[in-house]
């Protein structure tokens, strides 16, 4: 067990890392040195969004380990399991199609944002040099098919 290191003025590694479907699932969910450099940068980001928001944050997923992943029916390259990608809502501010309106309006340097519907994906490229492709979808969910995603917010 990792200490909870303070990532950013308002995050914490656990709240990056806890997984109820990993708990469910019986399965450890540690992230690297190198995954916690990336939780880091990600951490820096979400902080920009909180700003944004100004509302407090709730992620519901961050680092996922392959395992979890999997468990999750995560995409195969998903930046979750490099520690690039948060799932988050902010309640307080309002829907995640708002917060999407928000996020896509601003300078936050974001790889890729998803409308998820019940939540908000924000993804970082690797490393620093990464041109930001500001890419912005919409999933959309059906049972037992992968999701499909549109671009642009679809409401
Ligand atoms: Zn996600």
């Amino acid at each position: 067990m990792q200490d909870d290191l303070q990532l950013s003025q308002h995050f914490r590694l656990s709240e990056f890392t806890v997984s109820q479907a990993a708990t469910r699932a019986g399965l450890r969910n540690d992230p690297s040195s190198k995954h916690v450099e990336n939780l880091r940068r990600l951490a820096g980001v979400m902080e920009q969004v909180r700003q944004l928001l100004g509302q407090p944050i709730f992620i519901s997923s961050g680092y996922r380990s392959p395992a979890v992943n999997a468990v999750v029916g995560g995409a195969l390259a998903s930046a979750h399991m490099r520690g690039l990608a948060a799932d988050f809502t902010s309640p307080a501010f309002g829907s995640p199609l708002k917060i999407c309106r928000l996020i896509a309006d601003s300078t936050v340097a974001f790889h890729q944002l998803v409308h998820e519907g019940a939540w908000v994906h924000l993804g970082l490229a690797d490393g620093d040099s990464g041109t930001w492709r500001r890419e912005v979808l919409t999933a959309f969910f059906e049972a037992g098919a992968s999701p499909r995603y549109m671009r642009g917010l679809i409401g």
